[in-house]
Formats: C-alpha cells, sequence, structure tokens
C-alpha cells in the first residue's frame, strides 16, 4: 500500500532528492568515496555548498547585500542567536504559538524583550492583527508559519523596524520579498532537507551593532566571512537541501510551490468544512496553513476520533495525528506532498462519513 506521510516534522521529502541523497552517501558524484567521509574542505564538496548557497538565492530573489549561511542547532539555537547579534536594548515579538514563546523566553536574556501582541488566550487559533510595533525596538520577530496550530501569515508584513521571521515550517513555499525581512531562520527538517542543517538569510548592514562580545560560533560574523565552513558543516543535509533547492527549480520555483500548495489546502480544508463530521480549528479562515493543516472531529462525533485515526492509518495515511496541545488531526502538506496524497486523505474522510 501507498503510504503519504503527513508528518509535522522530520517530514516529506521528493523521492528524487530522497534517492540522489542516499546514492550520495555511497558513491558521491563516481568519486568511489561516500559523502560522509570525504572532507568538508574538498573542491566536490565545496562545489556542492557554493551551489546550494547560489541557488537558495536564486529562488527567493535574495537582493544585494543578504548573505546565506548553513549552520547546526536547529531553529531553536537561532531563538537565542537572533537577541545575542541584534539586541541592544530592545526587542518586540509576536507571540502566535508555542515556537514564538520559545523565541521569546530566549530574548528576555539580552534585554528588553516585549509581547506585542498574543492570541495565548484562544489557544492560538489566530494570528493577532491589531498591534503597533515600538518604534525603538531593534527588531520585531514573527513565525511566518504555526507549525502546531496551523496558522501562518501569507504575505510579508510591512515593519517600520527590522523584521525577523523564524520560516522554519513554510520557506520555500510561495514568494516572499526579502528586502522586507532584516533576518530570516529555519531548521530544514520541514520543507528543505533531512534534519541537521539550519539556514539563516541575513541583511549584512544589521550586524555589529549590540556593542556586545559574541562567542564565535554563535556569531553571524563568523559564518558570514568563513561561508558557513568555519567548522564542519554537515554535509549531509547541506546535499540533500541542494536536492530540494534543484527539485523546486525544476517544478516551476517557489511560485509553482505555492500553486501547489494552494491546491492542496483548498482540496482539504473544502472537505473540512464540507464533511459534517470534522471541522478546522483555526477561527480566523484567512489564517488557516496551507502547510499544517489541523481538524478535530464535530462535538457529536468526539468519541470517532481513536476510529478514525486508526481507519487513516490503515489507507496509508503516515503522521496526521494532532499535536497534543490542539488535539484531533494535523496533515501537514509541505512542498512535496503530492494533490494525491491529499486526494487520498480526503477519500478517507469522505469513507468514513458514509460508514457513519
Ligand atoms: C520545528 C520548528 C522549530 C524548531 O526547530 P528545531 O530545528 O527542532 O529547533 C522552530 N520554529 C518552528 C516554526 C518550527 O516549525
Amino acid at each position: 500500500m501507498k503510504k503519504y506521510n503527513f508528518g509535522a516534522g522530520p517530514s516529506i521529502l521528493p523521492q528524487e532528492v530522497i534517492k540522489a541523497t542516499a546514492e550520495a552517501c555511497v558513491d558521491f558524484g563516481g568519486m568511489g568515496l561516500s559523502l560522509m567521509e570525504i572532507s568538508h574542505r574538498s573542491k566536490e564538496f565545496q562545489a556542492v555548498m557554493d551551489e546550494a548557497q547560489a541557488l537558495f538565492k536564486e529562488l527567493l530573489g535574495i537582493p544585494e547585500g543578504y548573505s546565506v549561511v548553513f549552520v547546526g542547532g536547529g531553529a531553536s539555537l537561532e531563538f537565542c542567536m537572533v537577541p545575542y547579534n541584534l539586541l541592544a536594548k530592545k526587542a518586540a515579538y509576536l507571540n502566535t504559538g508555542v515556537w514564538a514563546k520559545k523565541a521569546l523566553k530566549e530574548a528576555k536574556l539580552f534585554g528588553e524583550a516585549v509581547e506585542v501582541a498574543s492570541s495565548a488566550a484562544d489557544n492560538y487559533t489566530y494570528i493577532p492583527k491589531d498591534y503597533t510595533i515600538p518604534a525603538d525596538a531593534d527588531y520585531f520577530h514573527i513565525t511566518t508559519n504555526n507549525t502546531i496550530y496551523g496558522t501562518e501569515l501569507h504575505e510579508d508584513i510591512d515593519s517600520p523596524v527590522p523584521l525577523v521571521a523564524d520560516m522554519s515550517s513554510d520557506i520555500f513555499s510561495r514568494p516572499i520579498d526579502v528586502s522586507k525581512y532584516a533576518l530570516i531562520y529555519g531548521g530544514a527538517q520541514k520543507n528543505l532537507s533531512m534534519a541537521g542543517v539550519t539556514f539563516v538569510i541575513i541583511k549584512d548592514e544589521i550586524l555589529g551593532k549590540t556593542g556586545r562580545d559574541i562567542p564565535t560560533m554563535i556569531d553571524y560574523r563568523t559564518h558570514i566571512d568563513k561561508g558557513s565552513m568555519f567548522n564542519t558543516p554537515p554535509v549531509v543535509p547541506i546535499y540533500c537541501a541542494l536536492q530540494t533547492l534543484k527539485w523546486i527549480k525544476a517544478n516551476g520555483g517557489v511560485a509553482g510551490m505555492e500553486k501547489r500548495a494552494k491546491e492542496r489546502a483548498e482540496l482539504l480544508y473544502g472537505e473540512i468544512d464540507r464533511n459534517k463530521m470534522f471541522r478546522g480549528t483555526v477561527t480566523a479562515k484567512e489564517d488557516r496553513s496551507y502547510m499544517n493543516i489541523c481538524f478535530v472531529m464535530a462535538d457529536e462525533y468526539k468519541d470517532l476520533e481513536a476510529e478514525f485515526l486508526q481507519f487513516a492509518q490503515s489507507k496509508g495515511m503516515w503522521g496526521i495525528k494532532g499535536h497534543r496541545s490542539v488535539g484531533g488531526f494535523r496533515a501537514s502538506c509541505y512542498n512535496a506532498m503530492p494533490l494525491e496524497g491529499v486526494q487520498a486523505l480526503v477519500d478517507c474522510m469522505k469513507e468514513f462519513e458514509a460508514a457513519h
């Protein structure tokens, strides 16, 4: 039976990407050596790094004056690196979920960190819109896609102060105007690669303004100046990211990814809204995520939750159990998810409805 991977992260990757990466782990480019055992400073790996950075910039249309670096530590380390490098006195955060809250917590170690708005009281079922960004903040931090709650900012916002975004779970899913951001970061394991590498897009001019001494590995300058090769980078995840970038390019770029995402979302939200047994959890429909689609059993069918989960699993739907803080189901529909996967899930929902 064909399995569809709706897991939230690590998550689905294109088959071509997985195969190319596996092959390189056995014999890298016909060298007779594994990607895992060659020097990161070899000309063969340097070519991978160069191409990955160039394609990353090309696909997102990253303007002059920005650098792209690949580091370790996950998005979670960025929660600390961002304020370490950028917070002199005060930072502002939009609290739209657990990840945003964790980022805010780290910032408090470095200065004043204000929460400009929060939807925590409503279990993050929408993204606050009515707020004022303090003009004296060193930066404003947002999470563009809230992986756990299934809310997403579908447009680049305007900010009077440098804008910092955690795009772990929606990078490369739509065109973005990078010039509106000072810094964008994310763990790769949602939409770009296997776990182990973190991407950071940095506007060069925002660095060096805190007057603080920064440990070498935490300093973005180090990684920019050394081309992500200050120390040994995660070579296999970077190779895997390059394969994904090539796949995105071959499939219409980020505009192509957005088109696919909208088709999937329309199909699945359409069924959630139509089917009497289910309901979506996000109260503001314009905030519904294209990447993580959250839904629960309608109140009168609550006791059938475990049964539906089992039924869907028996039909090949993998990883649709919702996060414990939301419950129900979460179908993560990252770039690599084909429309037929979503159609298969919709068929399950229809079949389940017919049987009850
Ligand atoms: C998964 C996720 C994180 C955490 O990423 P790690 O790489 O595991 O540290 C942070 N932010 C968002 C939005 C995420 O989806």
